[in-house]
């Protein structure tokens, strides 16, 4: 109940095994057709469950239920299906007593060929070598094979091999049967004493083994027995009951025998009528017989080719699924390289962009580098000359006037002699810093040597130029540099000039304006001196 009720959960194992359990136990007392439906449904689930070792299990056991009524194609194609199963799974003995089911249902469907081929190969089968019960079953279905098919001696001869086998392990109830075979055998072929003797001794082991005695079977075994000694009123008497017994049961094969055997005493005893109604009656009986066997046969010809379809049917759904997951795996490796690819370029791209960006940097203060002066920040030489050439040019393009301004620090030597050169470099930043503090933006400073700076003031004439020089001036002068030396002063001499019209570049005002520094210097120092004009540049003034 527990497991049928997680089946609900879509456990497929579980139904299985919920059906399997109880037909187990009910398959040898109850009416089959409910135990066929539980059966049904648990090999499916077992299928879906894809436990090919259950599946086995319940094929073998439906295949036997098939068997028990006599629906022998049904019982074949199971136990043919649990046949390959149970060949994958390595289970030798599950896998011998299932052929020994496939041998007789081939016998009870009349393919004779197949049912001998698979009954002997069971008795040579090392896992019945040492299991009396199996062997008896299959010697005593070679005994039913050969009887069925007219050879009564090769008959006898397994019957008896059955019969040596139950004695020796002393199983009445295996001997009663093997006994009933082979009386079988002797009532129609020749021997009936031996019949009547043998069955006799098998009524006594049905009676030894405890199992209900085969009644009809015997009567019908005596009744040909008696036919054939002659007594035939006895022999009609015990096949009357034969016959009502197996119209009952609807058992063709035994009730023709019964007939066959009963219209020959008939006729023996003088009883035409009754001995014609009898072989009508066995005429139709055989036919029946007959029908139902190829009926098994067609039938178990149908389901092999629709399973055969069925497997075809699944491989080729197996093959296509196969395909897509290819063809899935492939899209999905594409789409993983694709990443990858999107990922690397990413990658490329910012490292792209970081070296260029190093590089615009590095450029960026190299040209710093190249276009300052290291001690004091200011521009260069290089870059004062270039600044120059720019004004000039704007001077002689557009007529924007600029003036130049010399700086010199007065007495420097002195102060490097009398403080140190650090001391020196140290006055040198700060007259950097105070010459740049009283410049507008855009006025051009720069160290142009030594301890000499040249600024370059756009748009300036002399006026702005001279008012400019006063404030660097009176702001060296002013500047309190005793942290650097005790009581250190510095001072300044500025020259001013503009350019004007007789100037062909930067390097003739700037001349001129050095030499208005150098009279600056020459005038007592800490003073502005304006430059003359300059002289026309043929010479002649
Ligand atoms: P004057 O008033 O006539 O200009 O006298 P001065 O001593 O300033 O002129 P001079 O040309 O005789 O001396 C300049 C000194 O500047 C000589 C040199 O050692 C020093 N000097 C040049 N460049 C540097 C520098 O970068 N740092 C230091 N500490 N001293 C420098
Ligand atoms: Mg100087
Ligand atoms: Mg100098």
């Amino acid at each position: 109940i527990v497991a049928r009720e997680s089946a609900a959960d879509g456990d497929a194992l579980a139904l299985a095994l919920g059906h399997a359990c109880p037909t187990a136990h009910a398959a040898d007392s109850e009416p089959l057709g409910p135990i066929l439906t539980d059966f049904d449904q648990a090999t499916e689930a077992a299928r879906r469950a894809g436990d090919p070792a259950l599946l086995a299990h319940l094929l073998v056991r439906r295949g036997g239920v098939h068997s028990l009524r006599g629906d022998f194609a049904k019982a074949l194609r199971d136990a043919l299906e649990a046949d390959e199963l149970l060949a994958a799974l390595d289970a030798p003995t599950a896998r011998a007593v299932n052929a020994q089911a496939i041998g007789i249902a081939y016998r009870r469907m009349g393919d004779v060929e197949n049912a001998e081929r698979r009954l002997k190969a069971s008795l040579d089968d090392p896992a019945f070598r040492d299991d009396w019960a199996h062997r008896i079953t299959s010697l005593s279905n070679l005994g039913y094979l050969y009887d069925e098919i007219g050879r009564p001696d090769e008959a006898r001869r397994w019957f008896d091999a059955a019969i040596a086998l139950c004695t020796a392990n002393e199983s009445p109830a295996d001997c009663a049967h093997a006994r009933v075979g082979r009386a079988a055998v002797d009532a129609v072929h020749g021997r009936p004493d031996a019949a009547l003797r043998i069955a006799a001794q098998a009524r006594a082991d049905f009676e030894a083994a405890d199992v209900p005695v085969d009644d009809a079977t015997l009567a019908l075994i005596r009744g040909q027995a008696l036919a054939a000694l002659g007594r035939h009123d006895e022999a009609i008497a015990l096949l009357d009951a034969a016959v009502a017994r197996w119209r009952d049961e609807s058992n063709a094969r035994d009730l023709a025998l019964a007939l066959d055997a009963r219209a020959s005493a008939f006729e023996a005893s003088g009883r035409w009528e009754d001995a014609a109604r009898d072989l009508r009656e066995l005429v139709e009986v055989r036919r029946r017989a007959q029908d139902a066997q190829s009926a098994q046969r067609t039938e178990f010809l149908r389901e092999t080719l629709e399973a055969r379809e069925r497997e075809a049917e699944n491989a080729r759904l197996r093959e296509s699924e196969r395909q897509r997951s290819l063809e899935i795996e492939a899209l999905s490796e594409r789409q993983r390289w694709q990443r990858v690819a999107a990922a690397l370029a990413l990658l490329a791209a910012i490292l792209l962009g970081w070296i260029v960006l190093r590089q615009r940097w590095r450029a960026r203060s190299l040209r710093a580098l190249a276009a300052t002066d290291p001690l004091t920040g200011t521009a260069n030489r290089r870059t004062l000359m270039a600044e120059g050439e720019r004004l000039s040019d704007r001077v002689r393009s557009d007529g924007e006037g600029f003036a130049a301004l010399v700086i010199d620090v007065d007495h420097f030597k002195s102060i490097n002699d009398a403080h140190g050169h650090a001391a020196g470099d140290e006055v040198l930043r700060r007259v950097a810093t105070t010459c740049a503090g009283a410049l507008r933006g855009d006025d051009v400073l720069a160290r142009s040597g030594g301890e000499e700076f040249v600024a370059l003031l756009p748009r300036s004439g002399i006026d702005a130029a001279v008012l400019a020089a006063e404030r660097i001036r009176a702001a060296i002068e002013a500047l309190d540099l005793d942290d650097v030396a005790k009581g250190l002063r510095a001072s300044v001499s500025v020259g001013a000039a503009t350019y004007d019209a007789c100037d062909d570049g930067i390097d003739s005002l700037l001349s001129r304006t050095d030499k208005a520094m150098y009279a600056a210097k020459a005038s007592g120092r800490n003073r502005v001196s304006v430059a003359a004009t300059s002289a026309p540049p043929d010479g002649a003034a």
